[in-house]
């Protein structure tokens, strides 16, 4: 969704549409940094369904001011007991956006890094890389499902029972001592 900004009109410019699925998926798993542990990097996010946004375009000279909001389904497995569940983001969008120094490239990344503030070629304002951005960032850092505790989600329940031993005949000695142990009624081992 790109707008010319000759298209723009004086009193401003209200637009509505829905960002590419594939493209706000491959920019989610992107983030992915393959130097940190799995355990520790953002879980995995798949935009899927609805999704709209709403925006509003006024031009500041040549500055273009971008507001509005967005929202989109996605599905993440609990942190937890990876149970899948289905989520909304929302974002509320406030930018301004200046026109790119095609001299100084560097400047201009410098300054990316400031929420609130970014850079156009001068020509067009591409919306839905906004939008994409929006969203990614209100993404949660953990996604978890409704249970209070570890003890009530019901796939941890069944993970811890899992690794209790089951047959007391054949069993390694060395690991005597978790057979002493019993899950209660609550799952958590005494
Ligand atoms: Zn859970």
């Amino acid at each position: 969704m790109k707008i010319r900004i000759t298209e723009i009109p004086t009193e401003g410019r209200e637009i509505e549409f829905s960002a590419s699925l594939e493209s706000l998926n491959k920019r989610v798993n992107a983030g992915h940094d393959p130097t940190t542990p799995a355990s520790a990097s953002s879980p995995e996010y798949i935009f899927h369904g609805e999704n709209t946004a709403s925006l509003r375009l006024d031009l500041h000279g040549s500055s273009v001011a971008v507001a509005g909001n967005a929202r989109a389904q996605f599905s993440a497995a609990c942190s937890r007991c990876a149970e899948p569940l289905e989520r909304i983001v929302e974002a509320d969008i406030d930018i301004m956006l200046k026109p790119k120094d095609i001299n100084n490239k560097k400047k201009n990344e410098d300054e990316f890094e400031d929420l609130g503030f970014g850079f156009y070629d001068g020509k067009e304002v591409d919306c839905a890389d906004i939008v994409e951005e929006y969203l990614i960032l209100q993404l949660p850092y953990a996604v978890t499902c409704e249970a209070a505790s570890v003890e009530e989600c019901a796939q941890a329940q069944a993970a811890l029972k899992y690794y209790q031993p089951e047959d007391d005949s054949e069993g390694d000695e060395r690991l005597a001592i978790f057979k002493t142990l019993k899950v209660n009624d609550n799952g958590k081992a005494n």
